[in-house]
């Protein structure tokens, strides 16, 4: 994650009826160990760059939302194209739809995106050796020992506006 604050990417699903564009620098990318992510993907971990919602924009389709369970018992949503069905991305946590983890797969590019931070390495398959000096965790981290102070400060202005539209909503 070392590109400028103006990093676009574009991406999309397998028969091309999904487009999007990323806008901005992921907040962060995650590479995923759990068994979830495993299963999820059929392979060894799942690579997801998260970013604010409104940076990830379609240029062609509308995902189909697909709740489904998660690790945590709070289910996501996965974001799939209506025709190939390929997960393009997907809303969990605390955060909800203001964030997307974008599979880094689907970029056009995938090699732009490297992960950051390894999660869930208590199941990490054993044949998967991490670079030296990699960031790991047996589980999951706190944002605010992790993500860089301008990642932190994008994610305290979702926080507000979540907190502004809920009290609007109420
Ligand atoms: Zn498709
Ligand atoms: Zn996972």
């Amino acid at each position: 994650m070392t590109e400028s604050p103006e990093f676009l990417a574009e991406g999309g699903c397998t028969c091309r009826a999904v487009r999007y564009r990323l806008t901005r620098t992921p907040l962060i990318v995650h590479c995923c160990h759990c068994r979830w992510c495993q299963r999820e993907t059929g392979s060894a971990f799942a690579l997801n760059a998260l970013l604010e919602s409104q940076e990830v924009v379609l240029l062609a389709g509308r995902p189909e939302l697909v709740p489904t369970p998660s690790a945590s018992g709070k289910g996501q949503i996965i974001a799939r194209c209506p025709v190939c069905r390929v997960a393009v991305w997907s809303h969990y946590g605390g955060l909800g739809d203001l964030v997307s983890f974008v599979r880094v797969g689907t970029l056009d590019e995938p090699d732009r995106l490297r992960p950051d931070v390894h999660i869930y390495t208590e199941s990490k398959q054993p044949w998967v050796v991490l670079p030296a000096g990699a960031r790991a965790f047996d589980q999951y981290y706190k944002s605010g020992e992790v993500w860089s102070a301008a990642s932190l400060q994008r994610r305290q202005a979702l926080l507000n506006k979540n907190l502004a539209s809920t009290s609007t909503r109420s």
